[in-house]
């Protein structure tokens, strides 16, 4: 069975070409001027403010994924401030892994460790998350780990839809640049995004076989969504890890998602 597309461009916020022509104000004393043209900068790389977004593109498009996610990072989210959780973030925590993989994982957001560091899925939860990966035999290393937001709400609070809604765009950009065969969606919020179910419980999602779908790109990959690790390190109590009744149904779906890598989608 096919997997994604992967035939799309990189959309990337260029910074555009901005409008330079300043009127001046009509005087009737002195002559019209010619006003002043400037040529325009030669254009030597992908880091000039002038270069124009239909040129960054067919240039991106030849790009490897771990240049477009670098690109994203560094050039397009930059020292993002578009939603209020960049007032108490530490670090914006982009995401890791290998930009190649072809299993990628999406949480929710950055918890305290995560923004002291940088790194999603460290502390417990990303223990609980090393366990499952090595009880199922995949390599973290080679998988991708991102969350649906990049900043760290407040008390861990959950996502609000309008941050949801400025940062979600970074992670369907680093969904087009790794074009992963399947996501795993760790959480009610990363499920319900990816799989444009608003209004199903996780355990509703669970029961289905999902389908992250972009029209614009013309992405579409399976989806399986799972209980969040944080969730299960609740639930487990004191159950030696990857061993709980919570654990059990997380391996169970991930062993779907790697069925899914091995056999195509479902
Ligand atoms: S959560 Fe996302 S949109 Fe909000 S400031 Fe951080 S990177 Fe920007």
């Amino acid at each position: 069975m096919p997997g994604p597309s992967r035939s799309s461009p990189p959309s990337v916020h260029s910074e555009g070409a901005r409008a330079r022509g300043a009127s001046q104000p009509p005087t009737s004393v002195a002559p019209p001027v010619a006003p002043a043209v400037r040529a325009p900068a030669p254009r030597t790389d992908l880091s000039e403010k002038t270069v124009d977004t239909s040129s960054l593109r067919a240039k991106a498009s030849e790009w490897s994924a771990g240049k477009k996610l670098a690109y994203l990072r560094d050039r397009s989210i930059g020292d993002c401030r578009r939603c209020a959780l960049a007032q108490g973030r530490t670090n914006i925590v982009f995401g890791v892994g290998n930009p190649e993989a072809e299993l990628m994982f999406v949480g929710e957001a950055p918890g305290f460790n995560e923004d002291r560091q940088g790194i999603p899925f460290v502390g417990r939860a990303g223990e609980r998350l090393n366990i499952w990966l090595d009880l199922l035999g995949v390599p973290r290393g080679n998988a991708y780990i991102a969350n649906v937001l990049k900043c760290r709400p407040p008390n861990n609070r959950d996502p609000h839809p309008v941050e949801v809604a400025r940062c979600s765009p970074f992670l369907h950009a680093q969904i087009r640049a790794i074009q992963p065969k399947v996501l795993v969606a760790l959480g009610r919020f990363a499920g319900n995004l990816l799989s444009g179910s608003e209004q199903l419980a996780l355990h509703r999602m669970r029961e289905r076989v999902l389908t992250y779908r972009e029209a614009k790109h013309g992405t579409t990959v399976p989806v399986v969504v799972t209980y969040h690790p944080s969730y299960v390190l609740r639930q487990s109590g004191d159950a030696p890890p990857g061993t709980s009744k919570a654990d059990e149904l997380v391996l169970s779906d991930l062993r779907r998602a790697v069925g899914f890598l091995r056999q195509g989608r479902p």
